[in-house]
């Protein structure tokens, strides 16, 4: 394992610079921040990736966290492929639409009502409007660091591929697109009751990753989280938990489940399309009614509710709900999180952790929102990324990212892990 050759991935990454922009197709994977540029993939198995250059590498992205079950699961896999052979997309309804949604219920219960869209982008997206067609109101709060995908008016302080352009902002968002959206710092319980008790009844919805991941991962105060309840509640805000990362990730009915905090609306993406372009909004019927046809908020998709994506979710679903595949997850990566503990002491670095999920910060102090994420040193974390590149491991290749631990990652896996980690750091 290790790198030997990266010849065909350069060349084809000088060919795609020609015709795509950066030469990739979400920014981060230009492995830009961490000055190198990118392996191109052959194929995926399990926890592993082999690039155009046959090498073979351990990854921790796992697509960003959609593989849980590990790459190309081959039950997944022959599902998706069934599928295709019945025709790929019809724009009528099919009854994996149904099934799956009814799956997703079940898992996250407060999810009365859902619709499939084809990104978490659009989730997020779809979710907002229609929780301001609910309320009637305009404003939409959300954190600093928090990320919810690329819709313009989400665009202000957001985590992930954001985070490492200068002001975590994008150009071409005219101004007048987000005067509706307000931000506030992540985890600050204070900050959050003050702009609520004298704003609270203008808000539409609180938008939130109920364990923040696109800034590393960066776990909230049981306080925090059962504040933005709260205040919510209070004033009749919508309160949104995105979802699209830690759904059937930190637990079968996500954060929500893990911490015992029902939202009114929630956003799943990633694990829940197994790979394929799917995620999903939904929440509360009385909420959700407002859709059309029922109601006056649009929204709709031609490949939304994608048969191979329903057929590859359902798959998914299905094999995480086996009883006891959270409690070795959780487990196994406790057992492999208590020795990195061990490894990091005294090294300058803190370790975030949630479930199966991790982030290693090159920072003396803990790191609890936005601007402590941003105080980890940039230039330790690209060199550790290229280390450990070089012993054969992708972990996420941005400090604004977490790393994700499957069902593939063994014992075995991760006991080399951790010694590439601790040479990679030394
Ligand atoms: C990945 C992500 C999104 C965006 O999903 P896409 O499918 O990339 O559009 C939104 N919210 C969170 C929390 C995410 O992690």
């Amino acid at each position: 394992m290790g790198i030997n050759n990266r010849e065909k991935s350069a060349a084809a990454f000088a060919e795609a610079l020609q015709v795509i922009p950066g030469g990739v197709n979400s920014p981060v994977r230009a492995l830009r921040s961490v000055g190198t540029t990118p392996l191109f993939v052959k194929e995926a198995k399990g926890a592993y990736v082999t690039d155009i250059d046959d090498n073979k590498f351990i990854d921790f992205c796992m697509s960003w966290g959609v593989f849980i079950l590990g790459h190309n699961q081959e039950k997944v896999s022959k599902a998706a492929v069934d599928a295709v052979m019945r025709g790929s997309s019809y724009g009528i309804p099919t009854v994996s639409e149904t099934i799956l949604a009814q799956k997703v219920r079940e898992a996250i219960p407060s999810m009365e009502r859902l619709r499939f869209v084809n990104s978490g982008t659009e989730a997020t997206m779809s979710a907002i409007r229609v929780a301001r067609g609910y309320t009637g109101r305009d404003i939409l709060v959300k954190f600093e660091g928090n990320y919810h995908g690329h819709a313009d008016h989400l665009l202000v302080a957001a985590g992930s591929g954001v985070a490492n352009i200068s002001n975590a902002s994008s150009a071409g968002v005219p101004n007048d697109f987000v005067k509706h959206t307000v931000v506030l710092p992540y985890n600050d319980t204070e900050a959050l009751k003050k702009y609520f008790a004298e704003n609270g009844d203008k808000v539409a919805a609180l938008i939130l990753e109920p364990v923040a991941c696109n800034m590393g991962v960066v776990v909230p105060s049981e306080e925090f989280l059962k504040t933005t309840r709260e205040v919510t509640s209070q004033h009749g805000a919508v309160l949104i938990f995105d979802e699209v990362i830690t759904g059937f990730r930190l637990s079968r009915g996500g954060a929500q489940q893990r911490f015992g905090i029902k939202p009114d609306m929630t956003t799943v993406g990633k694990i829940a399309g197994g790979g394929f372009p799917a995620a999903a909004f939904g929440g509360r019927e009385d909420i959700m009614r407002c859709l059309a046809p029922d109601g006056p908020v649009y929204q709709a998709g031609t490949l939304s509710g994608n048969p191979v994506a329903m057929a590859a979710g359902i798959e998914t679903l299905n094999q995480l709900s086996r009883s006891g595949f959270y409690e070795e997850l959780e487990e196994r990566s406790n057992k492999f999180i208590e020795k990195l503990e061990k490894i990091v002491e005294g090294k300058g670095i803190q370790l975030n952790r949630c479930g199966s999920m991790f982030t290693l910060f090159f920072n003396d102090d803990p790191v609890r929102n936005f601007q402590d994420t941003k105080r980890s040193n940039q230039e330790r974390f690209a060199k550790y990324f290229r280390n450990m590149l070089s012993r054969g491991i992708y972990v996420s290749p941005s400090q604004f990212e977490g790393n994700f631990i499957s069902a593939c990652h063994t014992q075995e896996i991760l006991d080399y892990v951790l010694q590439s980690i601790k040479e990679s750091i030394e």
